[in-house]
């Protein structure tokens, strides 16, 4: 028996939010495909931390809406007609209609991730939950070629061996150098979790670092949340920034803009992302914007401000108090230093992808990096490796320097999971051609 014989999976997933699941359902309908005389089954399971499927829970604020279409699920982009698309979700609570009538293409977060639940419910048996993966083990064969990789589970155990690993492991929170998270210092990530728990207000304040879309929902939900608390959002900027939504910058998450990025020289590529970061990242919906200047100036009214904007500031100190923190606020432009008295104080700070070299263990001299150090990863998202490891391993997320702004966002989700599955029923073709097996179609 050859080493690939004894290969159990074709695909270990590592982590099972967004991007696997849609990877998951590809899988299964080119299996349903298959079936029915399409290329050969695939075999993927999925190993994921959480003790059950959730994404960005932490940050499910009541009336908070996606900032992408509802098209852009997990499978329509890639087939219209898959039955894991939002619309036959919504059918199937009997709300498709009332959606319809609701003519938005924005649904709530909350609801989304129904959906995300929903569907990732539907394949609890190819999950293994309650998982942390520690490291991959490469498999040699009889030439000392690396020809599998077993998936070692924290403690100890093997989740499987397996001739392809897509690391989905999304976003990991970030921080300012010098800060740790505590009962009262937190990132937003953590924010419904954290407030759940948090002791009576004894300083009725909080402190909200950032100007993106997170902050500026989380500044939100305090100021309605806790009616009696004073609400501080400290950013370097003047004031928020609008999200650009518009149609034509928009096209910068359209599959074919992968395309148009990937092949770009490095400058160009450092350009788009420069001319259109402002899609994405340190801006905000403008209905909220105006939402929360709508507030600022009621309150000027009322002659009780309650939501302060202390723009042009950065935090310069953090002590922790018996029942709070206190945190030092430094006006950048006259120098002036604010001590504010706060119960909780929470950095929305932002998120950074997971760095993939923590997991390749032993793999990680194989697989190629470019002259900043970052991972070389081929259009299909497969990392660039040695000829001696002859396993793919494939990237959902982190690969913006590559294939641009929407390589972690769910606007690219299902494309991107076809073109991953796609990439490894070619070399899996290709390796039983070597092999001198009968080609998947014939087996
Ligand atoms: P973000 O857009 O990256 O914004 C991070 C903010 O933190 C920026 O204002 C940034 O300021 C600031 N910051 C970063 N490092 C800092 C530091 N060391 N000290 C002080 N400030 C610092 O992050 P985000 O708001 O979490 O949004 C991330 C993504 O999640 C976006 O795609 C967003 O649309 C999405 N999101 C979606 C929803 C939704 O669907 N409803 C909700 C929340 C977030 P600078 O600009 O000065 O760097």
């Amino acid at each position: 028996m050859s080493t690939f014989d004894s290969v159990s999976h074709d695909v270990i997933g590592i982590g099972f939010g967004p991007s696997n699941l849609a990877l998951a359902i590809a899988v299964r309908e080119h299996n349903e495909r298959a079936a029915q005389g399409g290329p050969g089954r695939v075999d993927a399971l999925f190993a994921e931390r959480q003790a059950r499927f959730g994404w960005h829970r932490g940050m499910l604020i009541e009336g908070a809406t996606m900032q992408v279409s509802f098209l852009k699920d997990l499978a329509t982009m890639r087939d219209p007609t898959s039955e894991y698309g939002f619309l036959s979700y919504l059918r199937e609570q009997g709300r498709l209609v009332d959606f319809i009538n609701h003519k938005t293409m924005f649904p709530t977060r909350v609801e989304f991730h129904d959906y995300l639940e929903w569907a990732a419910a539907r394949f609890a048996d190819r999950v293994r939950y309650g998982t942390t993966v520690r490291a991959l083990r490469p498999v040699t064969g009889e030439n000392g070629d690396v020809v599998a990789v077993d998936v070692v589970a924290a403690d100890g155990g093997t989740v499987g061996r397996a001739r392809n690993v897509v690391l989905g492991m999304g976003l990991r929170p970030r921080l300012p150098a010098g800060v740790h998270v505590s009962e009262r210092v937190w990132h937003n990530s953590d924010l419904l979790t954290r407030l759940k728990t948090l002791p009576e207000l004894r300083h009725q304040r909080f402190v909200v670092v950032g100007a993106g879309q997170s902050a500026a929902e989380v500044a939100e939900h305090l100021h309605t949340t806790y009616p009696h608390a004073e609400v501080c959002a400290v950013f370097g900027r003047y004031g928020y920034s609008p999200a650009d939504d518009s149609a034509f910058a928009n096209r910068i998450f359209d599959p074919s803009a992968v395309d148009d990025f990937y092949d770009a020289p490095e400058h160009v590529k450092r350009s788009l992302l420069a001319y259109h970061g402002n899609t994405n990242y340190s801006v905000v919906d403008i209905d909220l914007i105006d939402e929360l200047y709508r507030r600022v100036y009621q309150e000027k009214v009322a002659g009780r401000e309650r939501l302060r904007i202390l723009n042009t500031a950065r935090v310069a100190g953090i002590d922790r108090l018996r029942d709070g923190v206190r945190v030092q606020i430094d006006h950048l432009s006259s120098g002036d230093r604010l001590p504010v008295e706060c119960d909780a104080l929470i950095f929305a700070t932002g998120y950074e992808p997971a760095d993939p070299a923590d997991l390749l263990g032993e793999l990680a001299p194989l697989c190629e990096r470019d002259g900043r150090g970052r991972p070389r990863v081929a259009r299909d998202y497969r990392l660039v490796t040695a000829p001696a490891l002859r396993c793919g391993i494939y990237l959902q997320g982190g690969t913006e320097h590559t294939h641009g702004l929407s390589s972690s966002l769910l606007s690219n989700a299902a494309i991107r999971a076809g073109e991953i599955l796609h990439s490894v029923l070619e070399h899996r073709a290709a390796h039983d051609l070597h092999d001198g097996r009968a080609p998947l179609a014939a087996r």
